[in-house]
C-alpha cells in the first residue's frame, strides 16, 4: 500500500543564544536558526524534518523547502525515500548542487524517516543500523572568544556535566595564543580526557603545520578544519607532516565531495552532518563510505539526531554534542550515562520539538 503524502509546508525560527559564541571564519553568533518541514500522509501521519544554521541563510533554505520542494512532494509515495531523495537532487542541480540545497533536502528527507519510524513503530537507531542505543560523545565548545580564565570555567562545566571528551576552537591571529590555550586546556582536564581542536578552515597549510607541530605533545585526538575544506590536497600535506589525525565533514555538502576527500585528504575521522549532506539518507550513506575505508564516522551539530544515528553504526566514533542547544526545544535533550549519550527509545527520529518552547521565535 503506498502511503501518499497529502501536504508539506515549512516553518522557520530563529532562536537567540544565551551568549555570544564565535569561531574563527563565521564570525559571531547571536542566534541559531531551525527549518522545520512538516509532511502528512493521507492515513493522517505526521513526519517532522529539519535543518539549521548559525543565524543566516535560513530565509533562503525555507523558500526553497516551502515554495519550491514541498509542492513536488504531494502525491508521490512517503515510503519511497530514496526515489524523493534522488529526485529533489535532480529537480534542483543545476541551482542547487550542494550548499542550499543540501540543507533543504535534509529537512525534507528526516521528514519522511519520522513517518517511516512512526509507521514501523522503529526508534532511529534501530531503523540506522541498530549497532547499539548509546554512543562515544564530546562536547564542542565554540569559544574561541572566551578569555583563557572563562574558556577553563567552561570546560570544567562540561567535565562536570559528564563528558569525558571535550573539543575548543583555536584560530587566534597569534597561533601561540591557541598553544597556550592548549596547553592550559591539556593541564585543566588532566591526562584521561579525549582532547580535539577546531580551527574552522582559518590556516594556511603553512599555518596549520605549525600550529600543529606546538601541540602535539598536547595528546590532540583530532585536528578538525585546519585548512579550507576544498583543499584536500592541503589537508594531505598537512596530515603527512604532523602526528595528529585531521577531521572534517561538516562543510562537504555532496556525496561526491566526501569520496574526493576520502580519496585524497587522508583523513582520520569523517564528520557528515545530516543537516547538510542530505539527510539521514545522505549520512547513512556517508557511514557506509567511511566504513569501506576503515574510518570512524563521527557528526557535526544537531546531537539530538545524530546521537541515534552514531548508536546506530558499529564504526562510530565521537558525537559532537554541539554549542547550539537545539535539544533544549524539545522534549529529549540529549542524556549522558557514564559519559555516552544514550538515544531515545520514540518511534521516528527521536527529535520531538515542544512547539510551547519553540513558537515565540516562529519567523514565518
Ligand atoms: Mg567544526
Amino acid at each position: 500500500m503506498p502511503n501518499i503524502i497529502k501536504s508539506a509546508h515549512a516553518e522557520l525560527y530563529r532562536i537567540p543564544l544565551k551568549e555570544v559564541l564565535t569561531d574563527a571564519k563565521h564570525g559571531d553568533h547571536t542566534h541559531f536558526e531551525v527549518i522545520l518541514c512538516r509532511i502528512t500522509t493521507e492515513d493522517g501521519q505526521e513526519g517532522v524534518g529539519y535543518t539549521y544554521t548559525g543565524g543566516k541563510g535560513g530565509q533562503a533554505i525555507y523558500t526553497l523547502v516551502n515554495d519550491e520542494i514541498c509542492p513536488t512532494l504531494v502525491g508521490q509515495d512517503a515510503d519511497a525515500i530514496e526515489a524523493i531523495w534522488h529526485k529533489m537532487q535532480w529537480d534542483f542541480h543545476y541551482v542547487g548542487r550542494g550548499g542550499i540545497l543540501s540543507f533543504a533536502i535534509s529537512a525534507v528527507d528526516i521528514a519522511l524517516w519520522d513517518i517511516k519510524g512512526k509507521r514501523e513503530n522503529l526508534p532511529l537507531w534501530k531503523m540506522a543500523g541498530g549497532a547499539s542505543n548509546q554512543t562515544k560523545c564530546y562536547a564542542g565548545g565554540i569559544d574561541l572568544n572566551f578569555t583563557k580564565d572563562k574558556l577553563l570555567a567552561n570546560i570544567q562545566g562540561y567535565l562536570d556535566r559528564g563528558f569525558n571528551a571535550v573539543k575548543i576552537k583555536v584560530g587566534k591571529d597569534d597561533c601561540y595564543e591557541d598553544v597556550d590555550r592548549v596547553k592550559a586546556v591539556r593541564e585543566l582536564i588532566g591526562p584521561d580526557i579525549t582532547f580535539m581542536v577546531d580551527a574552522n578552515y582559518s590556516m594556511s597549510v603553512e599555518k596549520a603545520i605549525k600550529f600543529g607541530k606546538a601541540i602535539e605533545q598536547y595528546d590532540i585526538s583530532w585536528f578538525e578544519e585546519p585548512t579550507i575544506p576544498d583543499d584536500y590536497q592541503g589537508f594531505a600535506e598537512i596530515s603527512t607532516a604532523l602526528n595528529i589525525p585531521l577531521a572534517m565533514g561538516e562543510n562537504l555538502h555532496t556525496i561526491h565531495e566526501f569520496i574526493y576527500a576520502i580519496e585524497q585528504a587522508e583523513l582520520g575521522f569523517l564528520q557528515p552532518d545530516a543537516s547538510n549532506i542530505g539527510g539521514i539518507t545522505g549520512w547513512l550513506m556517508v557511514a557506509e563510505m567511511a566504513k569501506q575505508a576503515n574510518l570512524p564516522v563521527c557528526s557535526h551539530g544537531m546531537h539530538e539526531l545524530h546521537v541515534s544515528l552514531m548508536s546506530s553504526q558499529p564504526h562510530a566514533g565521537y558525537l559532537e554534542v554541539h554549542s547550539f542547544p537545539i535539544d533544549e526545544y524539545t522534549t529529549h535533550p540529549v542524556r549522558l550515562e557514564d559519559g555516552l549519550a544514550v538515544a531515545p527509545d520514540i518511534a521516528g527520529t527521536g527529535v520531538v520539538f515542544d512547539m510551547t518552547l519553540m513558537a515565540p521565535y516562529l519567523v514565518k
